[in-house]
């Protein structure tokens, strides 16, 4: 696949112009010339060819030769609640669920959460998000919901969704009994604790507000382990 670059605007005209760290990324990593072919995207679901054109200090201006939609999204939508890690494995955690096709996460507050997430800290999980798509080749954006207390989610996600409360237990069933065998329409969405664990009051609630308990396994896998484990089980189970 070429290089790809992210536009925040839609591409729509027949010159575009690139700045900020995607143009500093094709200009001084990629050390770009006059007349290369990149490809650009924009969330929209299309990517576009396009030709440098000219170069500035900081912008590059391209014209836009041809668009098509290519649709790289995975066919089941799957949303991850999670209760951050921190530092480095939460950027982990951001790029796979990325890669493997997560379509949104949900930065989730628990009792036990130990990253409190901020506008500031989610803007930087959106680079992160941005960075995994240009390399995987996604040409819609996982999305990045607003921090959420757990309670809230419980309140606010309805039935339509196939809820799948994740904690370690004996007697829980796997996830792969309780997921979809045939490929279907029905969002999933996951909800995965800290490193603590959700309190046994977060589990009652879960269970009352109609969410079905699963266990990934008999090992305790860490947060963002578990959080691609249920991506992935989710994603791939349809294609068995
Ligand atoms: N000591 C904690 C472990 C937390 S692991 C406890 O016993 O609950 C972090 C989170 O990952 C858990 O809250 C759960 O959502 C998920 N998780 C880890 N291993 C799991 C497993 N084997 N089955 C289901 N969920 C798991």
């Amino acid at each position: 696949m070429s290089l790809r670059f992210f536009c925040q605007s839609f591409v729509r005209n027949d010159f575009i112009t690139l700045d900020g760290v995607e143009a500093h990324h094709l200009l001084h990593v990629m050390r770009a010339k006059v007349g290369e072919e990149v490809i650009l995207f924009d969330n929209s679901g299309f990517e576009y060819a396009a030709k440098i054109d000219s170069i500035q200090r900081t912008t590059v201006k391209l014209e836009v030769i041809s668009g098509q939609e290519v649709n790289r999204e995975a066919p089941i939508k799957v949303t991850i609640a999670v209760a951050l890690p921190k530092g480095d494995r939460q950027r982990w955690l951001v790029e796979k669920c990325t890669e493997i096709g997560v379509h949104r996460l949900i930065p989730l507050k628990t009792a036990r959460s130990v990253a409190e997430p901020n506008h500031s800290s989610i803007q930087r999980l959106q680079r992160f998000v941005i960075e995994a798509a240009k390399q995987c080749g996604r040409n819609r954006l996982m999305e990045i919901s607003p921090a959420q207390e757990i309670s809230a989610l419980f309140k606010m996600t309805t039935a339509e969704n196939q809820r799948l409360f994740a904690h370690p237990s004996h007697d829980t069933h796997p996830s792969g009994d309780i997921l979809p065998r045939q490929a279907s329409d029905q969002p999933v969405i996951f909800a995965i604790g800290p490193e603590g664990g959700f309190t046994e009051q977060e589990v009652q609630s879960a269970e009352q507000h109609g969410w079905q308990r699963v266990t990934l396994g008999n090992r305790i896998l860490r947060t963002e382990t578990a959080a691609i484990t249920a991506a992935l089980a989710a994603i791939l189970n349809p294609h068995d």
